[in-house]
């Protein structure tokens, strides 16, 4: 069975007019009830993390400007990054589910677990919010994985159209957290890190992998070069968890990313991220919830990624 961490609270991140807007959530649990989806998986329990534990991944400076901007009644944390009043309230809970998640899926029987959070988390840095991102909602699941399961080899896959850049600056020079990204690249596209040759740096060089990818690609190119690159990521760390910053916003119809996916894909890149859990990971993989904004693409994207972890035999 997969875990299911969901909860009305997500909604309650008010952005405004956004495209990262509650809308895509509730598109996408009007999608579960109506397949009949949600009652397929198991009911997954979860608390929000206190204000501290995102300090394990981030300066804390980053918590001081979402309470600063929070107790204001709400603002802006950059020109693209909003919070409203109840904003720090959710992101501590979205970084709550996926390290419950985490929790879950090492103590089985369940093996995956998908995580429908708001606010995505994979553009914060060490030291900031950005790219409507307030924590790092994956980092600080890896770094629990680490902390309270004492974990040394986690691979965080990011499909997500834009490069996880606050990942990867997070895990640079660290081998015990591989990360691999592909992600639309060139002509000024957000956030513009996530070239080919950064790999990177001291311990940790060889274990960050970036798959940069041209806008135009093909399907079927896309989907070797995807191929290839996890392939390579996952053989160089041998992973025990997998965990996977999915974001729906390469689909073709994304207003954003557009770059050319069809949701059949998706269902491809979720067996291919499954091979790799079951080869190596006792097929434990945590799903969390990144970009994805047309509010239709996401809701049929997110059903054929939950069919398919459904489906999955570890
Ligand atoms: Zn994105």
């Amino acid at each position: 069975m997969t875990l299911l961490y969901a909860d009305p609270l997500f909604q309650e991140h008010n952005t405004g007019r956004h495209p990262e807007t509650a809308r895509r959530l509730a598109s996408i649990h009007a999608m579960l009830e109506r397949t009949g989806l949600s009652r397929r998986c198991s009911a997954a329990a979860f608390q929000p993390v206190p204000e501290y534990a995102v300090m394990a991944v981030h300066d804390p400076v980053v918590l001081a400007r979402v309470k600063e901007a929070v107790g204001q009644g709400g603002g802006f944390l950059d020109a693209d990054t909003v919070v409203s009043r109840r904003s720090l309230e959710v992101a501590l809970a979205a970084v709550g589910a996926c390290s419950a998640a985490v929790d879950a899926v090492l103590q089985g029987p369940d093996q995956t677990a998908l995580c429908l959070v708001r606010p995505p988390g994979h553009h914060a840095t060490p030291d900031r919010s950005m790219g409507f991102c307030l924590f790092n909602n994956i980092a600080l699941a890896a770094q629990h994985a680490r902390t309270a399961h004492g974990l040394s080899k986690i691979l965080i896959v990011d499909w997500d159209v834009h490069h996880g850049n606050g990942t990867q600056d997070i895990y640079f020079a660290d081998p015990t957290v591989s990360f691999f990204s592909i992600h639309r690249y060139g002509h000024g596209f957000y956030p513009g890190t996530g070239a080919a040759n950064e790999t990177g740096t001291g311990p940790g060089l060889g274990y960050t992998l970036n798959m940069p990818v041209r806008f135009g690609t093909s399907r079927p190119d896309y989907r070797s070069m995807f191929t290839s690159a996890l392939e390579k990521a996952a053989d160089r760390i041998k992973p025990e968890l997998v965990l996977l910053s999915a974001g729906f916003d390469a689909h073709a119809l994304d207003p954003i990313g557009s770059l050319g996916l069809e949701v059949d894909d998706f269902a491809l890149l979720t067996r291919l991220v499954l091979d790799v859990a079951k080869t190596h990971a006792h097929g434990r993989l945590v799903s969390c919830l990144e970009g994805g904004y047309s509010l239709d693409a996401l809701a049929l994207s997110v059903q054929a990624h939950l069919e398919e972890l459904l489906a999955f035999k570890g």
